[in-house]
């Protein structure tokens, strides 16, 4: 990019450069008003239109009908660890969680302690490299939800198509953190869709829930009047003061990616750049491994190791040296990781491939 460095972080990530140029064009006085989003009332004129756009263009982007209610909310997507439960169940109530990696297994464990939740399949014995085939999934006929991850963002794991929840009144909700907005998805199918903003849409800060409007009438009663989408529905996001600038940077996301040509398109240029990126690795001979079954690999975060595990700290420094950043695996698992969402250029992807070719051509 313009910027001398292609950034793969895994979030907060990269953001559009047009997106940036734009902000920082109007940052300093907005749109002739003599300030900046950053100091203007969440009730005024200019913000208003800001969160309203901001949501009618998410809407286009989705196709979401008019069924749901889209809301911006705080405290990240761990917050909707809790506000699920306490929105859509009652506190003895049970709720289907599949695990398939550190997201969703959090994601049940918060769960815990406002409904009965059961998990109805793990992939923590394969190291979480697998998504189940869906009917494996011993579902609970009396379960109000099942609940998933639709991109699991450490172990690099995505579905690429959606269970059924069995029961008629259960109802399917996602984790889409990490890969929102990079595909199509049928939110008809959908009774909740959340994701934290800083992967592919905005800064860290703001989150996305797009819920039923059937579902949100009776939240438990010890729900926090923050965490209860009715409330914040009733209000339009604005029960209290949100997080104004972060919504704002959406709202810029969200009017790129329909410049881009929609939600389609954006879908292409991300199978492409996993493709080569896959490609790479599984054509090094066994130099660069991706421990995950191929069907269910990530558009978004590529985990690799190398086969040779003490040169993956050099690995990371030369790329870094080389202007290609933050390819550092999480914490949790190490190795090496590149994120590669929406606004990583083609470009990002082909310069780390002929990294990746041209190490091992040094390391024979
Ligand atoms: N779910 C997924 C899939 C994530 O990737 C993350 C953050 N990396 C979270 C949940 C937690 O998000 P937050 O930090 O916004 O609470």
């Amino acid at each position: 990019g313009d910027r001398g460095v292609y950034n793969f972080a895994a979030g907060p990530a990269t953001l559009p450069e047009s997106v940036l140029l734009k902000a920082q064009s109007e940052l300093y006085n907005y749109r002739g008003s003599g300030m900046s989003i950053m100091e203007m009332s969440h009730r005024g004129k200019e913000f208003d239109f800001v969160i309203k756009k901001a949501e009618s263009d998410l809407r286009r982007l989705l196709s979401i009908s008019d069924d749901f209610y889209v809301l911006f909310l705080q405290g990240g997507a761990t917050t909707q660890f809790a506000a699920v439960p306490l929105n859509l169940c009652k506190i003895d109530e049970p709720a289907d969680y599949i695990v398939t990696g550190s997201w969703s297994d959090k994601a049940f464990k918060e769960s815990q302690k406002f409904c009965k939740p059961n998990v109805v399949w793990s992939g923590k014995s394969e190291k979480y490299t697998k998504i189940p085939s869906f009917d494996v999934i011993k579902q609970n006929p009396d379960a109000k939800y099942l609940h998933f991850c639709g991109n699991e963002t450490i172990h690099g794991v995505e579905f690429k198509d959606y269970p059924v929840p069995k029961n008629k009144t259960s109802i399917l909700v996602a984790d889409m953190s990490s890969n929102f907005c990079s595909k199509p998805v049928d939110v008809s199918k959908f009774g909740l869709i959340y994701a934290g903003a800083q992967k592919n849409v905005g800064p860290s800060g703001v989150t996305i829930v797009i819920v039923r409007r059937d579902l949100v009438s009776d939240s438990q009663p010890i729900t926090p009047v923050m965490l209860d989408y009715k409330i914040q529905a009733d209000n339009a996001s604005l029960y209290n003061t949100p997080p104004c600038y972060a919504i704002y940077i959406c709202g810029l996301v969200f009017e790129d990616l329909l410049d881009q040509g929609g939600i389609k398109a954006v879908e292409e240029r991300n199978a492409k750049k996993a493709g080569i990126l896959y490609d790479a690795i599984d054509g090094s001979a066994g130099f660069y491994i991706c421990p995950v079954e191929k069907s269910v690999r990530s558009h978004m975060n590529v985990p690799f190791t190398l086969a040779r595990s003490e040169l993956e700290k050099t690995f990371i420094e030369e790329a870094a040296k080389e202007r290609m950043v933050q390819l550092k695996g999480h914490r949790s698992v190490g190795g090496v990781r590149a994120s590669i969402y929406n606004a990583m250029p083609l470009a990002g992807v082909e310069n780390l491939v002929a990294f990746m070719k041209d190490f091992q051509a040094r390391h024979p």
